[in-house]
């Protein structure tokens, strides 16, 4: 069952639930994808009906990031618990490392997908890393061609949203793989460009205000967080 946090439907699972799921859409015939919306997602998907078609249109609609279990929560709709992108593509991972299934990693500035492949190789043994490709190119075929020959089961894709999201709608079924997962930055983690939150940060629910200090040039889009607060304030005053 899905609940809709101002117009977006997520899905109310928890992470080992959204992992067998993924692992569930990795064996399952046709093209699916899933999507990892954040507050500022949702505030761009009031705003764009395209971004709002891919999101909710996903397989998966997990919710990343603490603001919108608090959305959910104001709105009388708690969810389950927040499951973020980047721990559900770790544990996706590791469960195609036991399943010898392949990975294709799209996204990021020319060289961080085959750094990001190198040190995913080694942090889970016997996962497949089926080609990479940069996130600044001009035309979908070429891409869509390398991804099908590959052979790739799965293709992370790190283009920022709500590009990513309109990306793996439209060119999903032309990848011939199996499941597509939105990760924004991801790829800027995994291959050590970025350095990831410290874990007391994460149990907090404050990665954004350790991204927020390490680049505050991200304050603009950070404005997001309280709109969107706002405008769960509303709905729930409406509601009432
Ligand atoms: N990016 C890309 N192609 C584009 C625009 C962005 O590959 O046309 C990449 C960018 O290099 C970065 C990621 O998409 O690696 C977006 O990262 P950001 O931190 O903005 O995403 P978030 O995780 O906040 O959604």
């Amino acid at each position: 069952m899905r609940i809709s946090v101002l117009g977006v439907g997520f899905d109310n699972i928890t992470m080992d639930q959204a992992v067998a799921e993924g692992v569930r859409l990795m064996d399952t015939a046709g093209a699916h994808y899933a999507v990892t919306p954040n507050p500022e997602i949702v505030e761009v998907c009031r705003e764009d009906p395209e971004a709002l078609e891919a999101v909710n249109g996903a397989d998966l609609v997990l919710a990343d990031g603490i603001g919108i279990i608090y959305g959910a929560k104001m709105l009388g709709t708690p969810l389950k618990g927040r499951v973020t992108g980047i721990g559900f593509a770790q544990n996706l991972m590791g469960r195609m490392a036991e399943n010898g299934k392949s990975l294709y990693l799209l996204g990021a500035r020319p060289g961080v997908a085959e750094k990001a492949a190198e040190r995913l190789r080694s942090q889970y043994p016997g996962l497949r890393i089926a080609g990479t490709h940069d996130g600044y190119f001009q035309e979908d075929a070429p891409v869509t061609e390398a991804i099908r020959e590959s052979g790739a089961d799965v293709v992370f894709v790190c283009l920022g949203a709500p590009k990513q999201e309109k990306w793996m709608k439209k060119n999903g079924g032309a990848t011939g793989a199996r499941l597509l997962v939105g990760l924004g930055g991801c790829l800027d983690v995994f291959s050590g460009e970025v350095q990831r939150a410290p874990e007391v940060f994460q149990k907090l629910g404050l990665e954004w205000l350790h991204r927020l200090a390490k680049n505050p040039s991200r304050i603009g889009r950070m404005m997001k967080l309280p709109l969107f607060l706002v405008h769960a304030a509303g709905a729930k005053r409406r509601q009432s």
